[in-house]
């Protein structure tokens, strides 16, 4: 352990959830923590000393009084600790380097993940040179989130046998203990899914919400959601679930052997493939590449430039996308649904049709239900969020209760 991660776990209770509080809230004043917490002000004080001492909480700018001496305010050191988030999907890596704002110092990206020592020394070297170039000494980074595909060992940090990754390398790979052993810093790995929808929920769109899920659309579909504000976890971590939701007996074969799996609708690849058949049967629509070159993302520009076929395809993904997730409100009940991923990126079209199908056919037709395109990290929920990973565990005590 470094001395940063020593020191945020031998915290008391009572001081680690002061922190979370100030990580949030922040800047805050004393009255307004009181007010939350219902703290006395020497409880207060008796934990708020070792933030301020240890050097995890500073006091901020002063607050506008209402009269008298201005309150103090009270913030996170954005300088003195910091976390790695890393995110490994199917079309690239991500790793970020954040405060404890949860703010992003510096970010990298490279391309697919075909190998895994070869990503992990990728990412490694990255994060070893950027830490020097910033003077970030490796004592100051508090640990490593890893936010990637499931199927996981989430508890032993193994990913299992991700579908649709780019090689089969990535068949039960110790990515934890990859990781840990050359960066020598507590690694945690966890559902890419997860990770993003905790970001949102702690210190993005859904700050003021328990109930939020998130859909991951892109080479398949990959789903979060935090229940009462709590993650809903399944054996083995599985994220895919949704995808694999059958909405058609009769439907077209999945990967998984089943048939009409949602996933086989809307996906990149099942997007691109119904576009290319119609393509072949018609004399018209997008005409401006060779056939064997148009991707997924020609499709999407199409759709936005008034080609039929493209919009067609889209549309076509999108109802059926739309009913899985009126199906999914129904179910959990969110008061926010984010979906992102490249396929709302890049579709207006996709994002409109799918949150209009799903108001359309949720059974509870007044439930206040809200969406998000993209959400508040956007492209960087997965690697920002594997960073507040890392940090939960260490602060969160289902059985810690401030003390009053
Ligand atoms: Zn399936």
């Amino acid at each position: 352990m470094t001395k940063g991660h020593c020191k945020l776990k031998n915290l008391k209770d009572q001081s680690k959830l002061l922190l979370r509080l100030i990580q949030q809230k922040g800047p805050i004043t004393r009255n307004q923590i009181m007010d939350i917490t219902k703290m006395k002000l020497t409880t207060l004080k008796r934990f708020m000393q070792p933030l301020l001492d240890e050097g995890f909480v500073i006091e901020a700018d002063l607050a506008e009084s209402t009269g008298g001496r201005p309150p103090v305010l009270y913030d996170v050191n954005p300088k003195t600790y910091y976390v790695i988030g890393i995110d490994i999907s199917r079309t690239y890596t991500e790793v970020v380097i954040t405060n404890l704002k949860m703010k992003i110092i510096d970010l990298y990206r490279f391309g697919p993940p075909f190998d895994p020592v070869n990503t992990v020394n990728q990412i490694c070297s990255y994060i070893e040179n950027k830490l020097h170039q910033l003077c970030i000494e490796k004592s100051m980074v508090i640990g490593v989130g890893v936010g990637t595909v499931g199927p996981l060992d989430r508890k032993k940090g193994i990913m299992l046998n991700p579908a649709n990754f780019p090689s089969n390398m990535w068949v039960d790979v110790p990515i934890k203990d990859m990781l840990q052993q050359k960066l020598k810093l507590p690694t945690t790995v966890d559902n890419g899914a997860n990770a993003a929808v905790l970001a949102e929920h702690l210190f993005g769109a859904g700050q003021n919400t328990d109930n939020i899920s998130y859909f991951h659309c892109g080479m398949g579909i990959r789903t979060g959601t935090i229940s009462s504000g709590n993650i809903i976890r399944a054996m083995n971590d599985y994220e895919d679930a949704f995808g694999h939701m059958v909405i058609d007996i009769n439907g077209d074969l999945c990967h998984c052997q089943n048939r009409g799996c949602i996933e086989t609708y809307c996906s990149i690849p099942s997007i691109t493939k119904k576009f290319k058949e119609s393509l072949k049967q018609s004399i018209s629509g997008y005409v401006n590449k060779p056939y064997d070159e148009i991707d997924f993302l020609d499709i999407c520009a199409a759709a936005e430039e008034n080609d039929e076929l493209a919009q067609a395809a889209i549309t076509s993904a999108a109802t059926i996308f739309g009913i899985g997730l009126a199906n999914y409100i129904n179910l959990v009940n969110p008061e926010l649904v984010i979906l992102s991923g490249p396929i709302v990126k890049h579709s207006a079209l996709f994002y409109k049709i799918a949150v209009e199908m799903a108001l359309k056919r949720k059974y509870v037709k007044n439930h206040g239900v809200s969406f998000s395109r993209g959400g508040h990290f956007k492209d960087n929920a997965i690697a920002v969020g594997a960073a507040v990973l890392l940090i939960e565990e260490i602060l969160k005590n289902k059985n810690a209760k401030l003390l009053v």
